[in-house]
């Protein structure tokens, strides 16, 4: 977030999450285990209040209608006393969670929606932050992420690619997985099941490897430095084996090599092999693992006394949901987690990329005053984009 809110801002932005809450109290369901999580908030204006505990859900219900708070978070831990100090909580165990956000997805539309501000001068211009302002050659310099259709889009098939992968290679039923929408740039996938609750931050950190596939080596397939073709015949993996193996397979299905048709994958990788030889075939290998591995957050998995935006509760970026999404294939971000009003609001706007709310366009804003539904003037004044008049 960048720069700061008045008053006047603040509070339409307040009310309207008051509205929601007041009206909201089906849609908020407690987190499983409730008792044993922490609970944390920010109220508007003001910074995070931590180590809260909740007996009953009726109480922490009475806290968003009375606060209606900028942010609510709970712990993916279960602790034995959730509201003593960190080191004192007594961790018990926790969800096993996956962020991916589309910030981390370093994608081209990026630069026709972000913007930066030089902190030293003050120049503002849309697209990724440079490493020093063209203008007064200063450092220190912010970019307001933005996630557009296409960068919400490509989130989703990340969390996509995590489903298939924890269902098919760490055999986790479809029932203990939940993907939720996060309200803003992506996706939280988490796990409850008692196989995985226990895990220490180095076992979380080794899936977090394997998902995105990270350590994987031409050796993991069969591929040493000396392999002859026959070798790699033998060895490289077929269509249809288990884990990456055969994830790769299906990959190498899909590349060129000259003489090649659709036959036998193996044959066709050997002879490209024994073409560009080890090091060139290694980097390709890269490549291609960035293409297929899922791109997670590994900080966020490996840390266990984290704390996640409450599903059910308003993100207070955007004014959007964080919710949980039945069918992933079929959810639309930009419509199905809008829950404000469509109340005509005057706001000022400094800059505003294209904004895409419930199938309407709301064009790029340059220092302009205009009447917007509630809905859009809460998403770019959560961004200090836009401020009510
Ligand atoms: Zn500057
Ligand atoms: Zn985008």
């Amino acid at each position: 977030m960048e720069g700061s809110l008045d008053e006047k801002t603040l509070n339409l932005m307040k009310q309207a999450f008051k509205q929601y809450y007041f009206k909201a109290g089906d849609r908020i369901s407690p987190p499983s285990r409730m008792n044993e999580r922490e609970f944390g908030y920010i109220p508007f204006g003001g910074s995070m209040i931590r180590h809260l505990s909740f007996k009953t859900f009726g109480e922490l219900y009475a806290l968003l209608v009375r606060e209606a708070p900028h942010s609510v978070f709970y712990s993916a831990a279960y602790y034995l006393e959730p509201t003593l100090p960190m080191h004192e909580k007594g961790w018990k165990g926790g969800d096993l969670i996956f962020d991916i956000d589309a910030d981390n997805l370093q994608l081209p539309c990026r630069k026709d929606h972000n913007l930066w501000t030089c902190k030293g001068c003050g120049l503002k211009r849309i697209g990724s932050r440079p490493k020093k302002c063209p203008n007064c050659d200063g450092g220190s310099i912010s970019e307001l992420n933005w996630a557009c259709e296409k960068c919400l889009e490509a989130a989703k098939n990340e969390a996509l690619k995590l489903i298939d992968i924890l269902m098919k290679d760490f055999g986790i039923n479809k029932n203990e997985i939940k993907v939720y929408f996060s309200g803003n740039m992506g996706y939280h996938v988490s796990v409850e099941s008692k196989e995985f609750e226990e895990l220490d931050q180095a076992a979380r950190g080794e899936i977090a490897d394997y998902v995105s596939g990270r350590g994987l080596i031409p050796e993991s397939i069969g591929v040493f430095k000396r392999a002859t073709y026959e070798s790699l015949v033998e060895n490289l993996p077929r269509i249809g084996e288990p884990g990456w193996r055969g994830r790769l397979a299906a990959s190498f299905a899909n590349w060129k090599v000259d003489g090649f048709g659709d036959g036998d994958t193996r044959e066709k990788i050997a002879a490209l092999y024994g073409k560009i030889r080890y090091s060139k075939f290694k980097k390709r290998l890269e490549v291609e693992m960035l293409k297929i591995g899922v791109r997670i957050d590994t900080m966020v998995t490996t840390d266990i006394h984290r704390i996640f935006r409450m599903p059910g509760t308003l993100h207070g970026e955007t004014g959007l949901l964080k919710m949980l999404c039945d069918d992933l294939v079929s959810f639309n971000p930009l419509n199905d987690a809008v829950v404000l009003s469509d109340e005509p609001v005057d706001v000022f706007i400094e800059y505003s990329p294209r904004l895409q709310l419930k199938d309407q366009i709301y064009p790029p804003f340059k220092r302009e005053r205009v009447k917007l539904p509630l809905m859009v003037a809460v998403y770019l004044a959560g961004k200090c984009l836009a401020r009510v008049v």
